[in-house]
């Protein structure tokens, strides 16, 4: 049975996105969801470029010769999305690393250039049955926060314990204190060599205690192309989803032949991370959706304040705080309509607006506002002061160097 607070309610009762059986796995994002959506790219976008990524965007659709290539078209096939296209075959991707593959591929590069970290908030597409789609947390379509490292081979420890330095920043940044790490080994399905694994595990596993990590071992659970670390997230049922990953990979940069020139002028092949902080941004929602029973922290809630003029004659003060507001990026709306001023603030609260602002004749007045929490509490505050307030509330984490997670409107200070 769903309870209320499952995300699949929570989704429907804020107006948040909707699926479809036309559409099985694929997220139909509403105007409010689609809000809260933008908020976390951008979260995790500004957070990517603070950790010296590069944006880049690549194709949706590849023809198979890079899947072959990839090693995907053999291992990875029945999860892919297939197509004819002029007579040749291709799919989707469902992942972005043979894109970027593609790009480093058409650089000369030397050692100064590394270490080379693309990103890419990349769409992606894997064909799961039916019976495993749970939601915005198992889709068909879903959109990666998708990263590739491009390093001498020496880098790749303190290249990851910098990862996850920044990623436990980033979790605790974001409300999550229970983070749990697996440490994930070669598979039965793989490619590369026994030697490259043995390798590749060392060094994951060595680069994992340099960090202070306490992995949990997951055996024959890695990528095909590399071990991986994987970080959990527990949902409010105790379910942990995997979110972040590292994955070292010695095999891709050998069957895309990437290179580079060492300080000898050599060529030499790059090792590859591939790394991801929230993973699928779409399930990463669901798991904060259901974390805060959709009262979401200020910065990632749909609509931060709601304006409620209790007489048409105060819509214009309404209708300039809400200028302002969103002069100042604050996501903000005035809502008349013909209901009584009780049933619009219970309305706004149920919507778990952060700040519903009451402006009567004494605060157009005056130039104040009347803060009505959903404890019911009342308080008046001169505008200018309620401005910045919400101004710094629903501002984003977007660096370690930010201020903590602040919960919720009332606790930011
Ligand atoms: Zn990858």
């Amino acid at each position: 049975m769903l309870d209320s607070s499952d995300h699949r309610i929570l989704g429907q009762e804020l107006d948040l996105f909707h699926l479809q059986e036309e559409a099985p796995g694929m997220v139909f994002w509403h105007p409010r969801g689609y809000a809260m959506y933008r908020a976390l790219e951008s979260v995790v976008r500004a957070w990517t470029v603070s950790s010296g990524f590069e944006e880049v965007k690549t194709p949706e659709l590849l023809r198979s010769v890079i899947w072959e290539q990839s090693g995907h078209w053999h291992n990875f096939r029945e999860h892919m999305f297939a197509f004819s296209d002029e007579g040749k075959s291709a799919a989707m991707k469902p992942v972005n690393c043979p894109g970027h593959a593609q790009i480093v591929k058409r650089r000369s590069l030397s050692y100064r250039d590394l270490p080379l970290r693309l990103s890419e908030l990349g769409i992606v597409h894997r064909n799961e049955s039916s019976g495993v789609l749970h939601g915005l947390m198992r889709l068909r379509q879903f959109t990666q926060d998708d990263g590739h490292v491009f390093l001498a081979e020496t880098d790749v420890e303190r290249e990851v314990a910098d990862f996850c330095r920044s990623l436990y920043d980033f979790y605790r940044a974001l409300g999550f204190s229970e983070i749990g790490v697996a440490f994930a080994t070669r598979p039965e399905q793989r490619v590369g060599s026994d030697a490259v694994w043995d390798r590749a595990e060392h060094a994951l596993a060595a680069a994992a205690k340099g960090a202070g990590l306490p992995c949990r071992l997951k055996a024959g659970e890695g990528a095909f192309y590399g071990p991986k670390l994987e970080f959990e997230l527990g949902d409010r049922l105790g379910r942990r989803w995997q979110c972040g990953t590292i994955q070292l990979d010695f095999v891709l940069p050998e069957r895309f032949d990437l290179s580079y020139d060492d300080r000898s002028g050599a060529r030499v092949r790059p090792a590859m991370l591939h790394r991801a902080m929230v993973g699928s941004l779409e399930r990463f929602l669901g798991i904060l959706l259901e974390q805060h029973q959709g009262r979401l922290p200020s910065w990632l809630a749909p609509e931060q304040v709601r304006v409620l003029p209790v007489h048409a004659e105060q819509r214009g003060y309404a209708e300039e705080i809400v200028s302002r507001l969103r002069q100042r990026g604050v996501r903000a709306s005035c809502e008349l309509g013909s209901e009584t001023l009780a049933r619009r603030v219970a309305e706004a609260h149920a919507l778990r607006i952060p700040f519903s602002w009451v402006v009567g004749a004494r605060e157009a007045a005056d130039r104040s506002v009347t803060e009505r929490e959903a404890s019911r509490e009342r308080r008046a505050r001169p505008l200018v002061e309620a401005l910045s307030r919400a101004q710094s509330a629903c501002s984003a984490p977007i660096s370690a160097k930010d201020t903590p997670y602040a919960g919720s409107a009332e606790g930011s200070d």
